[in-house]
């Protein structure tokens, strides 16, 4: 079954990780999927393997999420390539483990800047489309970070609990305009970005704090985002969707 047919979506760090798992599932679910990515050399190569099937609606566009030109000039693109969107996932993001009292001025406003406002840049550029034709869902790629206080991640939590909060404000403003907004958070997910700053020792002590006991894949979030994104979940909205293992439920706190 291909529950966005006729669907047009943006998916911005579509090029890499979750993103690229989104915009994969998107794509098989019938959906025609804009992906926005700085890195446009590995957009252009998904767009490559997805249009191995010649059915396969997939652009690459390449975009900074923290430059509202940019971000403008994306929706814009995508409005004229497919139409819409119909659908936007902000997965761009990027990860800091480093304590507070270690964070400089510019990491906080790095990690603020593409992580939040980000979101926030590219959430009204699609939204203002949406609301003119009544009609749309967004969904915010955050973190189990946001609702914890995990010692080392005060930019990146801070940031993660700061979209959940967008999420919400969104939410209450856009659905008497037919537009649902919505966040995930993922619990440790395996990806470039966790391959590169989980150490051993992390990655052991998440393991055990995870009731189903292993990391998530890319494929089980793409999942959760589809659900989101069809008119099957169309009476959600301003929630936040653990895709975490159940890792929520148990101590999530580690300090490594
Ligand atoms: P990833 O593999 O690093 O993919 C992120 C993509 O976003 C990359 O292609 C990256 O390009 C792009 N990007 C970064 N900054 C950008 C910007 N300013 N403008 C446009 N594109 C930009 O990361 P991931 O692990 O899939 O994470 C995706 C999202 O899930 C992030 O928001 C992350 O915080 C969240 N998340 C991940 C996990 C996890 O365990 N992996 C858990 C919870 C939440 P570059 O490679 O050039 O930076």
């Amino acid at each position: 079954m291909q529950d966005l047919k006729g669907r047009v979506a943006v998916v911005t760090g579509g090029a890499s990780g979750i993103g690229a798992a989104i915009v994969e599932h998107f794509v098989q679910q019938g959906a025609a999927v804009a992906i926005a990515d700085r890195d446009i050399d590995l957009a252009e190569s998904l767009v490559k393997k997805l249009q191995a099937d010649a059915a396969a609606k997939v652009i690459a566009l390449r975009m900074d999420v923290t430059i509202g030109q940019e971000v403008e000039a994306m929706v814009a693109q995508v409005e004229h390539a497919f139409g819409g969107p119909d659908i936007l996932v902000t997965s761009a993001g990027i990860g800091l483990r480093k304590d507070f009292l270690e964070t400089t001025f510019d990491e906080w406003n790095r990690v603020l800047a593409v992580n939040l406002t980000g979101a926030f840049l590219c959430g009204q550029a699609a939204a203002r489309r949406m609301v003119k034709r009544g009609y749309g869902r967004i969904v915010n790629i955050s973190s189990g970070a946001g609702v914890r206080g995990i010692p080392g991640r005060a930019a990146y939590a801070a940031s993660k609990a700061g979209l959940i909060s967008l999420t919400q404000v969104m939410a209450a403003e856009l659905g008497s305009h037919g537009v649902t907004v919505n966040a995930i958070t993922p619990g440790p997910i395996d990806t470039p970005l966790t391959q590169e700053m989980h150490t051993g020792a992390i990655r052991a002590a998440y393991v055990g704090r995870i009731p189903i006991g292993r990391y998530g894949s890319t494929r089980e979030v793409a999942a959760a985002a589809a659900f989101l994104a069809s008119e099957q979940a169309s009476y959600i909205t301003a929630d936040t969707l653990q895709v975490d293992g159940g890792m929520a439920a148990t101590n999530y706190i580690i300090n490594i």
